[in-house]
């Protein structure tokens, strides 16, 4: 007879020490954080954290708002990659304001980092800064970069199962962006399956459909922006 003796093995201390250490860092980027939503707030600055897949279309996204919305609201940028200044050429192209993090092999960006870019940056008052989060829908959702609205963006040539694959960025959303969706007759993604898996994690998710290339739905993105408030 073999058993499994999996369930009398004594707790490994040193995972224990390793879950403090991640509760310690956790905790330390939450009080930068908080630093950092003061100092969003003194200005009247609206901040907010891009955060998707990689290729999910963040930065043509934020490209194509920059050039809409340039009249409007002045946008600065934080461009968050692990390797090359490739973003943040494409958003200085558009002529607004931006700072490069390269996260090296870091896979998310943190709240040291948002607090030493706002210092090169140092965005004007009553403005929006844009934060591009690294391409990763795992870690980034731990990490309060003191932003005022999380904006979660899938892109219709990945699965329409991603809300329910990686809930805790779904749930710490406040809206989703389904883009790309002039790909829609090509691909097997379904808008209305994927709305009800995330509304499964967040029920108070809002969704906005569009393409950033074709431009359609993007009116809808823009009334969003006019709508949010840092209160
Ligand atoms: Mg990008
Ligand atoms: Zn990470």
């Amino acid at each position: 007879v073999s058993q499994s003796r999996y369930s009398h093995q004594s707790p490994n201390p040193q995972k224990k020490t390793v879950l403090q250490l991640e509760l310690d860092i956790l905790q330390k980027n939450q009080l930068l954080a908080e630093r950092n939503r003061g100092f969003f707030e003194a200005r009247n600055i609206l901040a907010l954290n891009f955060v998707s897949s990689p290729g999910a279309g963040k930065t043509s996204l934020l490209e194509r708002t920059l050039r809409d919305l340039k009249t409007e609201f002045p946008i600065s940028v934080i461009e968050g990659d692990q390797q090359t200044m490739n973003d943040a050429n494409r958003i200085a192209e558009t002529g607004a304001p931006v700072v490069q993090i390269n996260t090296g092999k870091g896979c998310h960006l943190d709240a040291e980092m948002i607090a030493h870019a706002l210092k090169k940056l140092n965005p004007i008052p009553n403005s929006i800064v844009a934060i591009e989060n690294v391409g990763n829908l795992v870690c980034p959702a731990l990490f309060d970069l003191g932003e005022h609205r999380r904006v979660v963006i899938i892109s219709v040539p990945e699965g329409d199962d991603k809300p329910i694959k990686y809930p805790d960025m779904f749930h710490s959303a406040h809206l989703c962006i389904i883009n790309k969706i002039d790909l829609l007759p090509y691909v097997t993604f379904n808008v209305e399956k994927a709305k009800q898996y995330a509304l499964q994690v967040n029920h108070h998710l809002e969704f906005i459909e569009l393409s950033a290339t074709s431009g359609q739905g993007l009116s809808a993105w823009y009334q969003w922006l006019r709508n949010q408030s840092i209160a």
